[in-house]
């Protein structure tokens, strides 16, 4: 199987995984002129895409999701306390829930519940059937749970969160409520959180690992690589942009 990124940040998420025949789409943060612009340096069309899993409303993940279901007639799965939130209530989609997983073509995908302020967000992990491969995307997660412990052992691939540097979130520009909510137990991954979710997990089969949703204003790549570096039995990892996300990976 592999992943993609459109964009990754608190400016817009899209992430694509995609096998054979089928194609998911996870969140849509952008406009769909955005979003359409993003996908064709893929070498996709919208029309390839099987499905959308929403993990939660906010707009950085939501926003563009209805318009563009509707536009090209694509199914969307979501938990309803999110759907409640971010669509018309004549929208129509299909109901997930933490805990309960779905099949989408070749995948058998795992809602998992989150501690976010949202009102039902969930992140998801990717089993490809036949080949028995995992991916997993962890984002927009204020704490780790052994819950989410368990869901995320052992897999080949994560796209993992690494929000913010704590120092430089304190000393940052974000007035001290914004910091509050950010680094709360329903806010955001730090990179020592993160760390040490890498820690706590069994990374014997991880061969992809990508940091995504990096702040541009408390954060910096530079320190999510010399973070990383210090894991040595982790496979060198992949930095996800805002602008570009990143090409397709092969898990
Ligand atoms: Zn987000
Ligand atoms: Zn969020």
């Amino acid at each position: 199987m592999r992943i993609a990124s459109l964009g990754s940040g608190s400016k817009g998420n899209a992430t694509l995984v995609s096998h054979e025949g089928t194609t998911i789409l996870i969140d849509c943060g952008f406009s769909l002129r955005q979003f359409e612009r993003r996908l064709s340096k893929l070498d996709l069309a919208p029309e390839n895409i099987d499905a959308i899993l929403l993990t939660h409303e906010h707009s950085d993940h939501g926003a563009g999701v209805e318009r563009l279901a509707t536009r090209y007639d694509i199914s969307v799965w979501s938990t309803t306390g999110t759907a409640r939130a971010v669509f018309d209530s004549s929208f129509t989609y299909r109901v997930v829930s933490g805990g309960h997983s779905i099949k989408i073509g070749c995948f058998d995908i795992l809602p998992v519940t989150v501690p976010h302020d949202a009102g039902e967000p969930v992140q998801y992990v990717f089993h490809h059937v036949a080949s028995g491969k995992r991916l997993g995307i962890l984002t927009d997660t204020g704490h780790i749970t052994a819950h989410i412990i368990q869901a995320y052992d052992h897999l080949d691939g994560l796209l993992l969160e690494f929000n913010y540097d704590q120092t430089m979130l304190d000393t940052g520009p974000y007035p001290f409520p914004v910091k509050q909510r950010v680094s709360g137990d329903l806010g955001h991954l730090s990179n020592d959180q993160s760390l040490k979710l890498l820690r706590q997990i069994d990374t014997s089969s991880l061969k992809c690992l990508i940091a995504g949703h990096i702040s541009a204003k408390n954060n910096c790549p530079t320190i999510v690589s010399q973070q990383l570096s210090q894991l040595d039995d982790i496979p060198s990892p992949v930095l996800a942009d805002q602008e570009s996300g990143f090409g397709w990976i092969t898990v």
